[in-house]
């Protein structure tokens, strides 16, 4: 195996105000990802948090919403009849339709529930499990029409940090004939590895990771979770099924095990008074050298003052950072997973 685990230690000495303007010295890590060799910085200085935000008020304002109960089945789009001949498919409380603005082949808006708003500590595993089974029917149907559409991406952004300009729960659910840089960074990396190893990347680093046990959260069913070693946005928590490219091969307890995981590192982040995040589950279809894989990252919060957490950094010179140390990010969620 030839996982390595790469890092660079920076240090910035300056006279600090603070500490009557003696010398004192800031450490930055750079960190290279075993699989995809792309550098991240970890940052080891954080702003204070500012408490929780009061939600009370946008809350309050649900009536022109599309998609909560009143509209939900009256005022968003169908899909094609060929596609899904009932127009919508819904499951349990989750209901899946077209998105009005799409930005690919497919695009598809799942409401995950009723509820317009949801605290962190309020989502549910029987709200994502319904979430994911929607998407599930929606890729199945879709690939059933149009068998080239092989690269799907299942995504939540919550609230206006994490780019949603609507309140109400829901997933994105995104597929297309070519892939997103991601999905082929990924792959050619995972092909890559399987080349000169023999073996698959997921599997060796999970057997690395677990081993180490300063990054493996914990395993739920056959989702391997985990910490990376070289995050790529703040708080970042992973997933991987194991025996799975695509969401659609799935079972129901796998489903399940991909619910809990999320709704555990939500709970954590609503403790940390976080209330914005993104996660996007990347699955191909017909590739052996990918495991299906979940990121989730937190968002600065939504507060007074708003500071966007992408700088030049992230958005001009392509270095993610994140401001906590991946190991110390495994200790302290751990206790919030099963
Ligand atoms: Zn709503």
């Amino acid at each position: 195996m030839e996982i390595k685990f790469e890092r660079f230690h920076l240090q910035s000495d300056l006279r600090s105000p603070l500490k009557g303007f003696e010398m004192i010295s800031v450490p930055t890590e750079v960190r290279i990802d075993p699989l995809t060799k792309r550098r991240s910085r970890i940052i080891t200085w954080g702003l204070p948090s500012q408490g929780k935000f009061d939600f009370s008020k946008m809350a309050e304002e649900p009536k022109e919403c599309f998609f909560c109960p009143d509209n939900v089945l009256q005022k968003t789009p169908q899909f094609l009849k060929e596609i899904v001949p009932e127009g919508r498919i819904c499951i349990g409380r989750a209901v899946g339709f077209p998105n009005l603005n799409p930005v690919g082949s497919y695009g598809s808006v799942v409401v995950l529930c009723p509820e317009h708003f949801l605290h962190l500590d309020q989502f549910t595993p029987e709200i994502y499990e319904e979430g994911l089974s929607v998407a599930i029917e929606i890729i199945q149907r879709t690939m059933a029409f149009d068998p080239d559409t092989r690269y799907w991406q299942i995504s939540q952004n919550f609230l206006l940090p994490g780019g949603s300009t609507i309140l109400h729960p829901h997933l994105q659910v995104i597929g297309d004939p070519i892939p997103t840089n991601e999905m082929e960074w990924l792959l050619n990396a995972s092909s890559s590895y399987t080349q000169r190893n023999g073996t698959l990347y997921w599997k060796d680093l999970t057997q690395i990771e677990k081993g180490l046990g300063k990054r493996y959260i914990t395993p739920i069913k056959n989702v391997h979770w985990f910490v990376s070693f070289a995050p790529i946005g703040f708080n970042e928590v992973c997933g991987s099924v194991e025996g799975h490219g695509s969401i659609t091969t799935l079972g129901k307890e796998e489903i399940a095990s991909l619910a809990k995981g999320i709704v555990s590192t939500l709970k954590y982040y609503y403790e940390k008074d976080l209330n914005s995040f993104n996660f996007s589950i990347t699955s191909i279809s017909g590739e052996t050298h990918y495991q299906l894989l979940i990121r989730i990252i937190s968002r600065t919060p939504l507060q007074p003052y708003y500071l966007n957490d992408y700088t030049s950094f992230e958005v001009l010179q392509s270095e993610l950072t994140a401001n906590i140390i991946p190991e110390e990010l495994c200790r302290e969620i751990r206790p919030y997973f099963p």
